[in-house]
């Protein structure tokens, strides 16, 4: 990879079309694996967001909510093709940013240059309806741009997490505030900046790091905001959801997740180590959909665990620049140490680390944030690490005896984020999926994602649903129209 620092974003931030210093506090980030500077970004404040607000609504009702769908695909595509272009750079720069190996940054940015292909042909083969005839009026279903919507997204996948709004937003018509997560600002300035060369009208998009409690707050309770779309954890989620219902404001909330992955006796084995191993150590565990609880069925738990310790113990822990490199670090020294306390509190409730448990070391690994891939077995289903997102590189592992087991201990949590199934029984899959409370179930798989397929949760792990087609609707309010076709006055008015 032949870029040093000089790439990263410059530090200023994106307000209303402007790139300025913002004039709150510093935001500081730091590259994981050796905690080198990146950049220091001068945050937002309250007048800062003030400001990018009163830019927005001026621009977006300057014609963008107005324009033909083939203009505002137009834009989008040209913004695809510039992420498109600066793939490595942005690679790179989610890289310094979070840590992640520059191989899984580089799809995140692949991915997100095609959710803005996919929102700008959403958009040109969306159909508005006609309704079926009831009476003497010719009905019509129609959506609109909502106005101003806010985008709030954490640090695990920014490019990713920030496509998935800003692309079905705008597409929709509407201006977009982004407010990217603290330990993350510098990919969301990226896309700022490829969006301006993209021909994006000013003021249509504000990217505004800074404090989720004064500028994330005030993306939430502003009375000129129409819709929030946040990617976080549930307790700020449930926190935004409040405010909103307080303001009577539409939100999506994508959430935390404990999900369960279930590992049949009549499995593939290979398939289902492999999709495992995938589930919870890629990107360190530091994933929503995490497969974080495992279950196998009792005749095959040994045997599968011997074979699941051992190949967690080959995975390669290494620097993100490394192509070798399936563990990297995690996020941050204090995220670390929350891993660390889950693991201690996995203990202490009576837990054996089969495998990891501790930080590795020597020259590389001291320099940096990193947690070896751990797995815990023998804890009861009560205990906190079973219950609680660890959102890092740690596996509980249980076995069950049969399907009306497994269903009630894979339900046995109150997050509903995904699933995971492996068997060669098809129907077997399809039923237990279908019993187990979760927006996503992948059977023989996991961690597959489509933009075409809804992703979301139930229960505490959201509300409302991302990607496919109705994304872009999401981001609309629906209206309809009657029109008289019998032309005669209304009896009622005895007029006639
Ligand atoms: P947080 O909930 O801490 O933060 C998410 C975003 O919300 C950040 O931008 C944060 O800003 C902002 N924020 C914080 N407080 C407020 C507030 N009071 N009002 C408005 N915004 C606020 O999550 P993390 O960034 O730590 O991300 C990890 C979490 O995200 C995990 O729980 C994970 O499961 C979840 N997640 C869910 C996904 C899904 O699709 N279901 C996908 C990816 C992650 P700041 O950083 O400045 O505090």
């Amino acid at each position: 990879m032949g870029f040093d620092t000089d790439v990263l974003p410059s530090g200023e931030i994106f307000v209303g079309g402007e790139w300025m210093r913002g004039r709150g506090a510093d935001i500081i980030s730091t590259f994981p694996a050796d905690r080198s500077l990146n950049r220091v970004v001068a945050g937002a404040s309250a007048e800062d967001v003030e400001s990018a607000i009163d830019r927005a609504a001026t621009a977006q009702a300057a014609g963008w909510g107005e324009a033909k769908a083939q203009e505002r695909a137009a834009v989008l595509h040209r913004i695809s093709d510039g992420i498109a272009a600066a793939v490595d750079r942005i690679s790179f720069i989610q890289t310094r940013d979070t840590g992640k190996t520059l191989t899984e940054t580089r799809a995140l940015a692949m991915s997100a240059a095609g959710t803005f292909r996919y929102f700008a042909s959403v958009l040109e083969t969306a159909d508005e309806d006609a309704t079926v005839r009831r009476a003497d009026t010719l009905t019509l279903s129609l959506h609109e741009p909502i106005g101003l919507v806010s985008a709030i997204t954490p640090w695990n996948s920014p490019i990713a997490s920030d496509a998935q709004k800003v692309a079905p937003a705008l597409a929709a018509g509407n201006a977009v505030l982004l407010k990217p997560a603290s330990w993350s600002p510098l990919v969301g300035l990226e896309l700022a900046r490829i969006a301006e060369a993209a021909g994006l009208p000013k003021g249509l998009l504000s990217v505004l790091p800074g404090a989720g409690s004064i500028v994330g707050e005030m993306l939430v309770t502003h009375p000129a905001i129409g819709r929030v779309s946040f990617t976080g954890g549930t307790s700020v989620g449930r926190g935004i959801a409040r405010k909103a219902a307080e303001k009577l404001m539409p939100v999506s909330l994508e959430l935390g997740g404990k999900s369960p992955t279930i590992v049949f006796a009549d499995a593939d084995l290979d398939l289902a180590l492999a999709g495992v191993l995938f589930g919870i150590f890629s990107s360190t565990g530091q994933s929503c959909i995490a497969g974080s609880r495992l279950y196998v069925e009792r005749s095959i738990y040994e045997r599968f665990l011997d074979r699941l310790v051992k190949a967690t113990e080959a995975l390669v822990v290494g620097h993100p620049f490394d192509a070798a490199t399936q563990v990297a670090p995690l996020v941050h020294d204090d995220h670390r140490a929350s891993v660390e306390a889950f693991v201690a509190s996995g203990i202490a409730d009576g837990g054996e680390v089969l495998a990891g448990g501790a930080r590795p070391t020597g020259n590389l690994y001291d320099r940096g944030v990193y947690y070896l891939p751990t797995i815990v077995a023998g804890l009861p289903a009560s205990a906190h690490l079973v219950r609680e997102e660890v959102f890092g590189p740690v596996l509980t592992v249980f076995p069950f005896d049969d399907e009306e087991e497994v269903v009630r201990l894979g339900n046995d949590n109150h997050y509903g984020l995904a699933c995971g199934v492996f068997t060669r029984d098809t129907p077997k899959a399809m039923r237990v999926g279908r019993r187990i409370a979760s927006g996503t179930v992948w059977i023989n798989t996991y961690k597959q994602f489509s933009i075409s397929t809804p992703f979301g949760g139930v229960k505490e792990s959201g509300v409302g649903r991302e990607k496919g087609r109705n994304g872009l609707f999401a981001y609309m309010n629906q209206k309809s129209y009657y029109l008289d076709l019998g032309g005669r006055p209304h009896p009622w008015a005895r007029i006639g």
